[in-house]
């Protein structure tokens, strides 16, 4: 399989050490519900897993839950869990395992499988001090005059290689975590170890005084530990790329003294109507606001299939709807193709996931399959389904019309032959509101 290696700005094929792929990829702060932009991101790592397995590869994915260190962009000394949890007032602990625990469902909703291990950097404490502990011992970090431990950008050769940032042409007043206050040499070192400071919670004892880890160092500390030095692919959202995987990159590979990450994969952005997801633009869709409006979850992922992971993507209430009666569809034509299990493998299908995740290709395909008059279409879309994972064969659920809708559904029928619009649409509302949902077509309404 090839993917897209944003440091060589190449397609790279993806090599497994001893049948087994190791996958890293940089997980949540637990601090608020994920949005579907980010669940693009987490939605990679489970392609690329699918996808190999189809070649009988085996994964071993490791993804962090960051529950300590991550700093708010705007305010440059606030841990964003301890934040929310002054405003949600409970512990920090109480926030990191409620938003932990949504993640997971939300995952799961979205048929993005498991990963092997979800290591907490609360509990990593120890395996973070040990590799900063080596890091000064090998003098790529000193303590600063802050008493915080920072790593030293200027020691760390091929500092830029992903993103193409170089020192050089970093300048200060780019956005850092910490202000420039002399504490440390260079403007773009990074803290590794935070000395306390007014700080009393989720704090710990260290060689270097109690303080708590960096956000970067965390996935460089549990991605060596859990994959034992080596990570054949590591997946993040753009956004990361820098400093978060520069950082990263810098950290593993002066621990370990050559490249710790074969391949770095990167799902781009998602835009929603247009527009960044942010709070700010009041733009945020959650899993749970899609499930709201009665939509399977799974046409948000028919969604972002339909766009290749690397390229910017803008959803739409459209586009759900429409990938909605999409999977409806394909699933009311897999039980009119009958019952069979069986899989056939298509070659044209499985060189596009092979070719850096070529979905799109993929979905083309199956619409032209849907279309055809092969006679094999339920076994081309089981095979399919193996990475796109839409649950294509789920039947169809069927209910009876109750009695009280199938009244309302003739006196809407009457309503609209007598033009009486108003009582048409409030007729619908009703239906609606007992989850019949109602179309007009030129042959009378249809309803689902
Ligand atoms: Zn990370």
């Amino acid at each position: 399989m090839k993917l897209y290696d944003t440091q060589s700005r190449d397609l790279k094929e993806i090599v497994s050490t001893n049948g087994i792929l190791t996958m890293y990829c940089c997980g949540p702060t637990v601090y608020r519900d994920a949005h579907v932009g980010n669940l693009r991101t987490f939605m990679l790592a489970d392609l690329i897993s699918r996808t190999v397995a189809l070649s009988r590869v085996k994964v071993r994915l490791i993804q962090n839950i960051t529950d300590v260190g991550h700093m708010s962009e705007d305010f440059a000394e606030d841990d964003k869990i301890l934040s929310q949890a002054t405003i949600e007032k409970v512990s920090a602990l109480e926030i990191a395992r409620k938003y932990e625990e949504k993640f997971h469902s939300d995952l799961s909703q979205l048929n993005i499988g498991k990963a092997d291990a979800y290591p907490w950097a609360s509990e990593s404490i120890d395996l973070m001090q040990s590799m900063i502990a080596e890091l000064i011992h090998k003098g790529f970090a000193y303590v600063g005059g802050d008493k915080t431990v920072y790593f030293d950008a200027r020691k760390f050769d091929g500092y830029g290689d992903i993103s193409g940032n170089k020192l050089d042409s970093l300048q200060p007043g780019h956005r850092y975590e910490y202000h420039n206050d002399g504490a440390k040499k260079f403007h773009a070192d990074w803290a590794l170890w935070k000395t306390a400071g007014e700080r009393s919670e989720m704090i710990w004892d260290s060689p270097w005084g109690p303080g708590f880890p960096g956000w970067h160092i965390e996935c460089s500390a549990m991605s060596m530990d859990l994959l034992e030095k080596h990570v054949d692919v590591h997946v993040g959202g753009i956004d990361l790329r820098f400093p978060h995987h520069e950082n990263e990159r810098a950290q593993s590979n002066a621990v370990i003294g050559h490249e710790a990450v074969d391949v770095w994969v990167h799902g781009e952005h998602l835009l929603f109507e247009g527009k960044k997801m942010s709070k700010s633009s009041g733009n945020v869709v959650l899993v749970s606001d899609i499930v709201a409006r009665g939509i399977d979850p799974l046409a948000l992922r028919l969604c972002f299939l339909e766009n290749r992971y690397r390229s910017q993507m803008d959803l739409t209430w459209n586009s759900i709807n429409a990938a909605h009666e999409t999977l409806k569809r394909w699933r009311s034509k897999m039980s009119e193709w009958g019952h069979s299990t069986a899989i056939t493998v298509d070659p044209e299908m499985e060189s596009a996931f092979k070719n850096d995740l070529d979905t799109p290709k993929v979905i083309l395909r199956l619409r032209e399959i849907e279309k055809s008059e092969l006679t094999n279409k339920r076994e081309l879309f089981m095979f399919a389904d193996q990475v796109l994972a839409l649950d294509l064969d789920r039947p169809i659920a069927v209910r009876e019309l109750t009695e009280q809708m199938q009244t309302l559904i003739d006196e809407r029928a009457k309503a609209r032959s007598e033009k009486r619009w108003a009582d048409s649409d409030s007729l619908r509302v009703q239906l609606e509101s007992l989850g019949l949902h109602v179309k007009d077509t030129s042959d009378g309404q249809i309803w689902t």
